[in-house]
């Protein structure tokens, strides 16, 4: 069974109608690592609703955070805004109304095209309109309580004067400078490490410490799981303290919890958007078609870690081109529309590199390898060229790419001279791509040559390289002709 229809399954025999919460700060470049969330929430709707479910995915925007601090993509005048409210800090690039619009709005978009719905709620404007005043008052008042039980939890120590409420500095306009002073049943009265004195509001005038925060927005929100880092989920971390506060404060009992394991670009550690270490999910996007992007997570189950190596893109591909003939339950998962999946995605890297990307010329050449093209197969040719140009040009490793060259510009030994001469002799147009794949090991051992030497020797007379395409696969793309004419240019005299 698919990890996914197991939650699934252990839902539904708590009740029929799910809310799944997601979470992501929009604070710098939204990666896959975060990602990892959105499809795993989309996993779990999709098994529910498959099982005679009701389920849906709330995407609560934290823009209401402050910037931790200068990341090193940010320019140095936002030193002064580290502090202050994604939400309230403008966008570093001027195209969006905030710093976290900036941000916000790209991954917005990718969720579109990966085919995951969600209710989006920005949670500055969930403060704003006053969602969190009942949670923030109950807190304020049982603040002793809760300092408790956070201490037990998480072993640290008690501070006397905490509140886990974080007030909006009316002067300096930060959130992490301020402390509560006092508060009564409209206003909570701050002093900011700024030297400003005041009082805010309870709809908007600052957020609630983040464990707090979490916790009131399950019983807010109704929320009955929830995937997340497996940072919350170490021990004393804040999922834990999450279930005490949310039956013995706010009388709720906590959402299904989902760890999940981060993603890791190959050899760079694990995507942080801090680091800068991460590629964006609009970025993915392009070169990996949706439904491929969401297999990569429901092929291993959300406690798994990811090794993402954009470069290994074909590999993770022919997987899933395997796992679509079998109609796999992660395949099911993973599909945005129906879509095809006839031509296999080596080929269209190949066909259209010899190409050069145009579809008139790579349906040609497809057709001649023997590949049916219909309406269909067109469609499914015209979209997946697109990925496979923006991934060859890319991330794609050399020994993918290729160029047919103009003119041979090395030099050929006697028997490889000899073999080539052959080989052309031998391959016929009518020959299929296995055949003429065959023949190179033929005439090979024909003319006394080392297998190897003889394919190096084809790719030498089409691209100047030692190495290059399945040899017999290629040559047909090429067209046989066109290879026994290359070949002529060597053989002659
Ligand atoms: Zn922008
Ligand atoms: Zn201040």
């Amino acid at each position: 069974m698919h990890w996914a229809d197991v939650i699934a399954a252990e839902l539904l025999s708590k009740s029929k109608k799910h809310r799944i919460a997601t979470g992501i700060s929009p604070s710098g470049h939204i990666h896959l690592g975060n990602l990892r969330e959105m499809v795993t929430a989309d996993a779990v709707r999709r098994a529910l609703i498959d099982a005679g479910g009701e389920a849906e995915i709330i995407y609560i925007a934290d823009d209401f955070d402050p910037l931790r601090r200068r990341y090193p993509f940010l320019p140095a005048e936002y030193e002064n805004y580290v502090g202050m409210p994604l939400c309230k800090i403008p966008d570093p690039e001027g195209c969006h109304e905030s710093y976290s619009e900036h941000f916000l709005q790209p991954f917005l978009e990718s969720l579109d095209i990966l085919g995951i719905p969600v209710i989006l709620k920005r949670a500055h404007e969930m403060y704003e309109a006053g969602d969190y005043s009942d949670a923030i008052r109950l807190s304020l008042m049982k603040r002793d309580k809760i300092a408790e039980i956070i201490a037990e939890v998480t072993g640290r120590e008690e501070i006397d004067d905490w509140y886990p409420f974080m007030p909006l500095c009316k002067s300096c306009g930060r959130i992490n400078t301020t402390k509560v002073v006092s508060f009564d049943e409209k206003r909570i009265y701050y002093k900011c490490k700024c030297g400003d004195e005041g009082y805010v509001s309870y709809e908007g005038g600052g957020k609630l410490t983040w464990r707090l925060d979490w916790v009131s927005r399950w019983k807010i929100l109704q929320i009955t799981c929830e995937p997340f880092g497996k940072d919350h989920a170490a021990a004393g971390g804040s999922y834990d303290t999450g279930v005490r506060l949310a039956r013995e404060i706010f009388n709720y009992e906590p959402p299904y919890p989902i760890p999940y394991e981060w993603v890791q670009l190959k050899g760079l550690g694990p995507m942080k958007s801090s680091k800068g270490i991460v590629i964006p999910v609009r970025q993915i996007i392009d070169i990996i078609p949706p439904e491929v992007v969401r297999y990569l997570f429901m092929r291993v189950k959300p406690e798994r870690h990811i090794d993402f190596d954009p470069s290994a893109t074909l590999e993770l591909f022919e997987e899933f081109e395997e796992k679509f003939a079998e109609k796999d339950r992660s395949v099911q998962l993973s599909l945005v529309k129906e879509e095809d999946y006839s031509i296999p995605f080596k080929h269209i890297i190949i066909v259209g590199q010899i190409a050069n990307w145009e579809m008139e010329k790579c349906i040609e050449i497809l057709k001649r390898t023997g590949q049916k093209i219909d309406e269909k197969t067109k469609k499914e040719l015209e979209r997946k060229l697109n990925y496979a140009k923006m991934w060859v040009e890319n991330y794609a490793p050399d020994r993918i790419k290729f160029k047919i060259v103009e003119k041979i510009e090395v030099e050929f030994s006697e028997s490889e001279r000899c073999f080539i001469c052959e080989f052309a002799k031998t391959i016929n147009e009518s020959m299929s791509a296995d055949e003429i794949h065959t023949s190179v090991y033929e005439v090979a051992k024909k003319v006394g040559i080392d297998a190897s030497r003889a394919f190096q020797a084809i790719y030498k007379l089409t691209l100047n390289k030692n190495y290059g395409p399945r040899a017999g696969y290629f040559i047909k793309s090429l067209g046989v002709d066109w290879f026994k004419k290359r070949a002529e240019k060597i053989c002659q005299g």
